[in-house]
Order: structure tokens, then sequence, then C-alpha cells
């Protein structure tokens, strides 16, 4: 069985091909060769998808309702959730109830959870983890297009001859997006890319110029462009006549910001501004691609406008290869949008205003509508810490890690006097649950997603769920109908919530509203279900879909044309800060994980390239402070605490540090990035700043490190004073930190005697250095190695886990006493996900001949499959390693 669906994790929203055969457990994910978002592309996340759905080693998933901790039938637990909602409403107002949602939800999910909020519960509380991605990018467009319209196509990064990436590590944020551009300048020979960043990323590699600007001092380096642009006679004065509005005061307000001041705020050499300023004067065809680097500030939403300032300035919008692009994080941000996912919009892209409220309370007959924005996610769970917000319904996320100042959000939960979570396996945020429903997950349920080229692809699913897991639009329905609302909730399918959504975006539209998807209000079950990838707007006027928005350089604002949006540039107060002993921490993603790892951490093959949550810093800092590479480090704040392995990086500049988003508890003791992110947010779109937090850091002291490779999953893992957990593909690895002696014959036996039948099959080798203070052992149940592990001083001494995990699975090579010897080189790094190849391997391969990628691809292999290690085996070319 063949199924087409789209990929689960980033914003790109690439096509898949799901093969399924008979008696086959483990489906083949490909790459769709027709899906016009990837073309037959794909990136390792996409590729290892696989071995997420493998039920051996995916996290606890959740089977059966629960309430209270004890299992329950769908009838019992929505008749407890219907009751607990009444009452609470009953007793203290519709808005001490809410909603947290998801971009993994499907659009099918999010419209009826925003409508039984929105339209019968009376409570506008209905905020998403997109709050946290994009929703800057969403404010500004508003701001400047009246209508959250993205103009731009993926087409368009082919077309353009200048890309500038601003704030986005695109090669492992949007890797497939990334090998379009690679693709496009290969073809191109006139295109430039222009790389905005900090930090010097893999992106950098195909950037003809990288622009590494202080931390949030983006704002000054737009107004400087824009102050540029007028300066030197590039404006396009036409389209500023005939399709802006408030061009002179946001001319007055940039004219302080000449190449000197620009220089100096944004820490960028004067020829590089002028280089990169000219480029943008002179191509016509120029594409902004923006990300979380822009959207995740305290000043994110006038970033964005200062972006969007450029591209109306010189009229480059509305046409092929031009435009401000935002590219969202989540596989279906884009879908919230549609149905009015975030708090301050009420459905259909339409905001709370009277016109549009009346208008959906008579599309939905509703007799309780919300009628003023509701909290947004950071307000939302201070309202719950605060006791304001008595009940939440969490369903698909985990914020109790994806939040900033995660350790309020933890305390916020475990007082909430009701706490629903929907979700398909065990996480940080379903310990809090009063109620746990098990919902459908990627391949098992069915719907729609947008991608962030407004891009609307079907999700469809293709094996049984497990247990008795259902879509989370269908608990929502039930829950409604026992409040008394059946009547309106009335769906059989994903296919009827899908109609109803399209004819509430045509309905009273007429052409005023952006999002309008008249041209699918009628499809049939059957056209449902083979639905075609299309782009919105879907309408009488483009019945095939919408490429690009703005080609007749008409806007959704009043008067129809686009507003200027005059911004005050300031640093971040982090930025200004920084002390002698302090560091500004930059979050973010890495190339195989996608947020809190609740999937991606089952995947084997995604976890080998960065298996311990780690912070970058610049060779200069990594001295100052005392720290090794590969040591462990205390980073803090007065947030809190975690402990994080030491990468020396010249990547990034002294200063600053990195540290990435994705561990959660389950695999770290304490590496969670958001325990120490202040809920600093953007006053406009509430956005948090995840860029920019103060830290101090110091190395972490113990008297034993220890890293430990075994067949099964740890017990006992909270006793160490430091750990951190991954899965490999024969087993478990641990990296363990501790201050007492261990016993580790005893510890290995004993641990054994849980799994052996008879004590006596098993036998503990081991072998001890004392002069190189190092003792390895490992535990053997016949012939088969059971556990193998390496302890030292300190955690820079010990041997790789690529090393360690490669000598567990050929154990019959395993020489111990050569490594308590030392004559072992240990350490060694995985950079081919796909087919394990590591940095010795490439070495190797480098020394008998290999000149290119392309040769390494021929000859081991690495870089052939996803091509998301691309950019780092291009190093090996370009830079000694
Ligand atoms: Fe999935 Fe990778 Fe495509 Fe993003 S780029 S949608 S993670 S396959």
């Amino acid at each position: 069985m063949q199924k087409k669906t789209t990929c689960p994790y980033c914003g790109v929203g690439c096509g898949l091909d799901v093969g399924l055969g008979e008696g086959i457990s483990t489906p083949l994910v490909m790459a769709d060769k027709s899906h016009p978002a990837n073309f037959g592309r794909i990136c390792s996340k996409g590729s290892a998808l696989s071995e997420t759905v493998d039920k051996e080693r995916a996290p606890k998933r959740l089977t059966h309702p629960m309430v209270d901790g004890q299992v329950i039938s769908w009838d019992g637990a929505t008749a407890e959730i219907a009751k607990r909602l009444q009452q609470t409403i009953d007793k203290y107002g519709p808005d001490s109830v809410a909603f947290y949602l998801s971009g993994q939800l499907l659009t099918e999910d999010y419209y009826v959870a925003n409508k039984l909020a929105k339209g019968f519960l009376g409570t506008s509380n209905v905020d998403t983890n997109s709050r946290l991605c994009m929703s800057s990018a969403v404010a500004a467009y508003k701001r400047a297009f009246g209508s959250d319209t993205v103009p731009c196509c993926y087409e368009d990064l082919e077309l353009a001859d200048l890309i500038v990436l601003i704030g986005s590590n695109t090669a492992w944020t949007h890797p497939v997006l990334y090998q379009r551009i690679v693709q496009a300048k290969e073809s191109n020979p006139n295109m430039k890319v222009i790389l905005i960043d900090p930090r010097r990323t893999v992106t950098a590699d195909i950037a003809d110029l990288h622009l590494a600007i202080t931390p949030s001092s983006d704002n000054f380096l737009f107004q400087g462009l824009l102050n540029y642009l007028m300066q030197s006679g590039r404006l396009d004065e036409a389209f500023i006549a005939e399709s802006t509005e408030n061009f002179e005061r946001v001319a007055d307000s940039v004219k302080y910001a000449d190449m000197g001041a620009v220089s100096k705020s944004c820490g960028v050499e004067k020829s590089d501004l002028e280089r990169f300023f000219s480029l943008f004067a002179n191509t016509k065809k120029t594409i902004s691609f923006y990300s979380q680097g822009i959207n995740q500030s305290s000043s994110g939403t006038d970033k964005c406008n200062s972006i969007i300032n450029c591209h109306l300035a010189t009229g480059k919008i509305g046409y092929e290869g031009a435009g401000p692009f935002s590219i969202t994080g989540q596989p279906n941000a884009m879908g919230g949008r549609e149905v009015g996912g975030l708090s301050n919009m009420l459905a259909a892209h339409m905001d709370f205003d009277d016109a549009s409220i009346d208008r959906v309370k008579r599309f939905w007959r509703a007799p309780t509508m919300a009628e003023t924005p509701g909290l947004k996610a950071v307000d939302l769970f201070q309202a719950i810490h605060d006791d304001k917000v008595k009940l939440v319904w969490i369903m698909a996320t985990n914020p109790a890690v994806s939040l900033p100042d995660s350790e309020s959000v933890v305390a916020a939960l475990k007082r909430c006097e009701t706490v629903i979570v929907s979700d398909i396996t065990d996480n940080d945020t379903t310990e809090f649950a009063d109620i746990l429903l098990p919902a459908e997950g990627w391949s098992e349920k069915d719907g729609t997603v947008t991608n962030s080229e407004r891009r609307i692809s079907r999700q469809r699913g293709f094996v049984k769920a497990d247990g008795v897991a259902k879509p989370d639009w269908w608990a929502l329905t039930q829950v409604a109908e026992k409040l008394g609302f059946g009547e309106h909730f009335n769906y059989k399918l994903a296919a009827d919530i899908f109609r109803e959504h399209a004819r509430l975006s045509s309905f009273e539209n007429d052409g005023t509203r952006d999002f309008d998807l008249s041209g699918l209000a009628n499809v049939s079950d059957d056209d449902y279900e083979r639905l075609s990838p299309i782009q919105w707007p879907v309408n009488s006027s483009n019945p095939l879909g919408s490429q690009r928005m703005f080609t007749d350089r008409k806007f959704f604002t009043q008067s129809g044309k686009a507003r200027f949006v005059a911004s005050k540039a300031s640093l971040a107060d982090a930025v200004k800060v920084i002390s002698e002993n302090s560091l500004v921490l930059n979050t973010g993603r890495l190339r195989d994980q996608w947020h809190t790892m609740t999937r991606t951490g089952s995947a084997p093959k995604l976890t080998s390239h960065d298996d311990v949550a780690f912070i970058e810093l610049n060779p200069s800092d990594a001295m100052k402070f005392g720290l090794k590479h590969h040591a462990i480090a205390r980073v803090f704040n007065a947030l809190g605490e975690v402990s994080l392995q030491v990468k020396i990086d010249d990547s990034i500049d002294s200063g600053q540090a990195f540290m990435p988003i994705h561990w959660n508890r389950k695999y770290a003791k304490a590496s969670t990035a958001n325990t120490l992110v202040r809920p600093n947010v953007d006053p406009i779109s509430g956005q948090p700043e995840f860029k920019a937090s103060n830290v101090s850091v110091l190395p972490l002291m113990h008297r034993y490190w220890v890293r430990m490779v075994s067949k099964r999953p740890f017990n006992s893992l909270e006793k160490y004073d430091f750990w951190s957990l991954n899965q490999f593909e024969g087993g478990w690895v641990a990296l363990l930190g501790f201050d007492e002696t261990t016993d580790w014959r005893a510890e290995l036996a004993s641990d054994a005697g849980s799994y052996s039948e008879t004590s006596k099959n098993i036998e503990v080798l081991e072998y001890r250095n004392s002069l190189k203070d190092r003792y390895v052992a490992a535990t053997y149940a016949g012939s088969n190695i059971e556990t193998f592990l390496f302890q030292g001083g300190c955690a820079s001494d010990l041997p790789s886990r690529a090393w360690m995990t490669e000598s567990f699975m050929s154990s019959s090579a395993l020489d111990t006493a050569m490594l308590v010897r030392g004559e072992s080189d240990g350490r060694d790094e995985l950079v081919c996900s796909c087919f394990g190849i590591t940095h010795k391997r490439i070495r190797s391969a480098i020394d008998e001949g290999a000149k290119s990628s392309v040769d390494l691809a021929q000859t081991c292999g690495a870089g052939s499959k996803c091509g998301s290690c691309k950019p780092e085996l291009n190093h090996y070319f370009s830079k000694s390693k």
C-alpha cells in the first residue's frame, strides 16, 4: 500500500510517499517527487520518520483515556471534561477556562477547538505554541498589509537574484528550502545570498556575505537600509505614491540611521554594510527570508516591519522572486492562523471587531460568543499560576519545556485545578494531567495542514491508531455534545469540518478578506481524500489556488494601500547588561532534532549527531571560564541552572553563547533551555524573547564521569548528580557525573539480575588503571555483551558516544585492556545520520583521495541520501577540520 502524506515537522511541509507492505509494521518513508514543496527532497528528520513510529522505541504511548490516574472509557472521560468545564465556568466565568493548542494539530482539530471555545464556551483564551514561533511575523504582516498574508511562494526562492536570510539557520531549520536555494544558486551564477546572523552557522556556506550583527540589532540594520535607499535615490516613488501610506513619517524616523550609526550599533564594517545595501537597492528580484531569529524577540514585530518597509519602499513585492517571506517553524502554524488558533484572532483571519464577531456568531449560530481577545501564551500560563485560569486543555504540545521560565510553567501546572492533556505519548506535561486523552498521531490521523507558502496539503493516516486513540476533533465533539451543543458539532469526518471551515472563510467575504477557500467549500468526501496540495486563496478568480499575493498591488487595509510602520530601534535589555562575567545566550534548533524531542528523541539516527545538550562558546570565553571542549558546564542565571556539554567553536563571537532548545527532562536531568529564558515578550505580538538571555558559566565539577552503553533502558538515573540519555541502534547510552565511589561490579551484577533468569550466566569483566584514573567494565550474558562503561575523572576525556556504541555493537573486537592503557583514541563524531558516517571515516576517505562532497557521497555514501549534512561535508574542503 502506498499513501501520500505530509511531514509532521517543520513549516516547509514536505510531501511524503509512505509504503506499507503486507505484514510489515514499519513504514517506508520517502520524499514525494510530485509535491510542490519538496519535489522529491527530504531532510534527516523526515527520512527517519519510520523509526519514530517503531513501537519498541517510542516513549510510552498513550492508549486509553485516564481520569485522576484511572483508565476510563471515552464516554466517561469526555463526560468528566464537560462536567468540569461547566462547573468552572458557572463558578468563575468563561475566562477561567483556556485551551493551549499546537502547530502539530491538523486544521480540522484547530477549527473545532476554536469554535467550541470562542462560540460556545464564551472564552477567547485559545492560544497555541505557534505564539512562540511566528506571532511577530503575523502582527507585522497585519500592520503592513491589513491581513496575515504571506506574499511569496517557494518558487520565488529559485527565481530571486538576491536572497537575504535573516535570523535563520536555514540549512538546519528548513533544510529542504536550503537545498532548493543551493540548487538555484548553482543554476544561476548571478544569484547572491546574504546571511544576517550573529552566529556563523552552517548556512553561511552558501552566503556571498555574512553580516555577523550584534544580537538584537536587526532593527538598526533595516532602518539603515531604508535610509540608504532614500539617500541614494533608490525608492520606487510610483509604488510608494500609489500603493502605500505613511511613508513620510517612517522616512523621518530613520534619518538618524546613517552608515556610521548603523555600523556602530550592528558591529559590522561599513564596507560590508555598503555591499549589502547596494545589492538590495540594485536587485529587483530580492527575497528577504526570515524566521525565529527575527520573530523571537521582545521587539520582533518592529523588526519584521522594518524588513517589510524596505520592500515597500522599493516596490519589491507582488511579483516573481520578490517579497518579505516569513517562514514558519511548525507544520501547521499557518493552519492555526487560518482558524483563529491565536487568542487575538477570531476565526478565518477575522479579528475581534464588531462586524466580525456578529458575522462569525451568525455563521456558527453561536450562543455565547467571546467578544474580546484572550490571553497570549505567556500571559495565559501566568494567569494559571495566579489562579485566574482554573482549567486548561493542552493539546499536542509540551509547555513544561517549550515556554520561557519553564520552572514557573511547571509550578503553574502543578497548582492548576484541572489540567486536561491530549497527546500521543508520555511527556513532561502529561505528568500534570488530571485528565489524559490518547490522541491520534502522525501516521494515524487524517486532515489538512498549511505550509509556509499558504499551501494546504493532506496529512493522511496509514496505520491503525494504538489502543483507543482518537482524533482531537472527535474528542472535542464528544465534549460539545455533553455540554448540549451536539447539533453544532455533528461532524462525522474530517472532511465535514474542512467544508465548514472553507464556508466560513468565504462567508460575507466578497474579496474583503485574504483567506478565502470558497472554491473548496463544497468539496466531496472523495475529492477531499484525493485533495492535491493547493495554495489559498482558492476562489472563483483563482480556482487552482494562488501562487503569489498582491500581484495587483492592492492590500487588505481600508484604503487598499500597504502601510509603512515606524518602529523604535533599541537593543534588547539582555544585550545591554553584558558584564565581565556574563554571556548573551541565544537558543535555537539543531539539524536532527525537533521541538522538545518527544518524537525525534526516539529515532536513533537522529540522536547521534548531537547526543548531549551543549553550550557553544568562543575559545576565548571557554578559556576565561576554565572550560575544556566536551567538559560539562553549569549555566545559570536568576531563573535557574542547567548543565551542558561545552563545544568550543570560533563561529560564535566572544560574549555570546548558543544552546539548543530541544532537551526535555526525560532525556537529561537539567538541560532544558527555557529554564534560563525570561518571559519577556514583544508588546504587540506577545512572542517571547528566546534569543538574548544573560547567563553565567562555570565548570561542573564531579569526581567521576561515566559513559555507559546498555542494551536496555537504564534504571535509577536520578541518583546521579548529572545524567543525559539517548538511544542508539542497539540500546541506550548515558553520560553520568557523580561524586560517590560506585562499586560497579556489584551494581552491574545487581542490574543484570533484573533481566537474567540465572545470575550465573552473568559475567562482569573490569579493568582499572589507577595511574590514568580510568576504569572500564563490561557485562556479558553468555557471549552477549549487555553493558559497557568507561569511567574517568573528566567528561572531556571519555571516549565518544560514536566510538563506544560502535565498540559495543562489535563486542568481539572490544579490547577493554587497550582502552585502559589509553592506546585508543576513542573520540569520534557522527556527521551523516542517514548512513552513520563519522568524522574519522570522512577523514580517511579524504586521505584516500576524496576531493569534494560529491566524491564523499560516491566513496562512503555520506550526504547522498537526505543531504542535511552537506554543509558540514563542505567544511572539510573549505577549511581544515
Ligand atoms: Fe520535514 Fe525536513 Fe521537509 Fe521540514 S524540511 S518538512 S523536517 S522533511
